[in-house]
């Protein structure tokens, strides 16, 4: 997972792009990087590490009135190279699934590589065009998988979104400035105003301060994340014309009328299952209380970069409120189950040691049966419960009295989109792209 942030402006950018990628480090915290275009000079520099950490103090040198940014879970991002176009920087989220074979092709061609990732690859496939337009649709006619990326050129940045719109990712305007941004939570506390969604396909060409659109690549159909709703996005964000907070309060009210249960209070698996919790309580008419807190300094257990990390985060991150769980029964509502570990080792364990009576685990999505293929890391098959066990199973497993998944027609329902719109290949394991 990763996030990208473009801006365009009268003024200088450099707050405001580096705030931009701030405000998506949710989406990875292992690497950051910014690139700012000033006096015919493209400036690039790139961090292991979160985006305020590393540069709040490094910001000296990178003024401009136009740039990109990322924030990556995998590699340092974004990268430059030089071609017959002349220099240009790149960053990208997404994955390509054919990666091994357009290598051996590039290689066939003479071409070298210096890493084996997605965006070298991509990169190389774009500067293979007579402009960056020519570039990116020769590209987008190679790849198979999913991709949102920005490039900037000098004076220029170009967008683009695959033709299935699987990566979401968002325009946004204030007086003298127009921003590109994987999520609209960036564009609050900037003083941006949603313009649009980027829509599938579409390539941008932005400068001074406007955006054009220069193609849009047709497609049969649609392919949206559904796992951006339910987990990924930040609650803030609207996401192709949908309220990331609205949507997990209709998940969650779904699973109240489908699996209602008499208990003393709802609860969450902070912070993603909070609006599924509120959405079950404001459906069940159950007063919503936090079992427990999400300590604010810990990070994001699902973006950690091995099972070890994410193993070790998560059980930090939650801590139980022991007044709020003493004698009650309660419903707890997450946004998915992947292994069934941290529910069963660490949420169940740390709930009955502080005098839980029943536990009821709701979750938003249903039971998770397959791989992402278009860059959102989950598990291999055999790693996910609800691959090897049934329901029942996994209830036995995690050590609850109940359990229940929100079906996939009450999702889409939720989403308040047809299935065949929205990827659901995680639940499905059919992948149609
Ligand atoms: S497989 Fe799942 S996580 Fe991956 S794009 Fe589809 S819905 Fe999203």
């Amino acid at each position: 997972m990763c996030g990208i942030f473009a801006i365009s402006s009268k003024e200088n950018i450099i707050d405001d792009l580096f705030l931009g990628v701030f405000y998506l480090q949710h989406r990875g915290q292992q690497y950051c990087g910014l690139s700012t275009y000033a006096d015919g000079k493209i400036n690039i520099r790139t961090h292991r590490g979160l985006v305020r950490a590393t540069f709040t103090n490094d910001l000296g040198g990178m003024e401009g009135t136009i740039g990109i940014g990322h924030t990556a879970l995998k590699d340092r991002q974004p990268i430059k190279l030089d071609s017959k176009m002349g220099e240009y920087t790149i960053c990208f989220e997404g994955n390509v699934i054919n990666l091994a074979e357009l290598i051996d092709e590039l290689k066939k061609q003479g071409h070298s590589f210096y890493t084996d990732s997605d965006i070298e690859v991509i990169a190389k496939l774009i500067a293979q065009g007579d402009n960056f337009v020519d570039g990116i649709e020769k590209m987008a006619a190679k790849i198979r998988g999913a991709y949102a990326l920005v490039i900037l050129s000098k004076g220029k940045i170009y967008a683009a979104r695959d033709k299935y719109a699987f990566r979401p990712m968002i325009i946004g305007k204030r007086a003298g400035a127009v921003a590109i941004s994987s999520e609209s939570c960036s564009f609050e506390n900037l003083g941006f105003s949603i313009d649009r969604d980027v829509k599938p396909g579409e390539i941008l060409e932005i400068e001074d301060s406007k955006y054009t659109t220069v193609k849009i690549i047709p497609a049969e159909f649609t392919q949206h994340c559904a796992f951006e709703w339910i987990y990924t996005a930040n609650v803030a964000s609207t996401i192709d014309g949908l309220s990331v907070d609205i949507a997990r309060r209709n998940l969650g009210a779904a699973l109240a009328k489908r699996y209602p249960v008499d208990v003393d209070i709802v609860t969450a698996v902070p912070n993603s299952g909070i609006g599924h919790a509120i959405g079950y309580a404001q459906e069940s008419k159950i007063p919503f209380d936090n079992a427990f807190i999400k300590y604010d300094y810990a990070s994001r257990s699902y973006t950690q970069p091995t099972q070890a990390e994410r193993d070790r985060e998560a059980k930090v991150k939650l801590v139980p409120v022991p007044a709020k769980i003493k004698d009650r029964s309660l419903v707890i509502c997450d946004d998915s189950i992947v292994r069934g570990t941290q529910m069963k080792n660490d949420l169940v364990v740390k709930l009955r040691k502080n005098g839980a009576k029943d536990i009821h685990v709701r979750v938003a999505c249903p039971p998770l049966k397959a791989p992402c293929k278009y860059g959102v890391a989950t598990r291999t098959k055999k790693e996910l419960a609800a691959h090897q066990k049934t329901v029942e199973q996994v209830r036995e497993y995690i050590n609850v009295e109940g359990l229940a998944y929100n079906t996939l027609e009450d999702l889409g329902k939720a989403l308040g989109k047809p299935l065949d719109q929205i990827c659901t290949s995680c639940w499905t394991d059919e992948y149609r792209v």
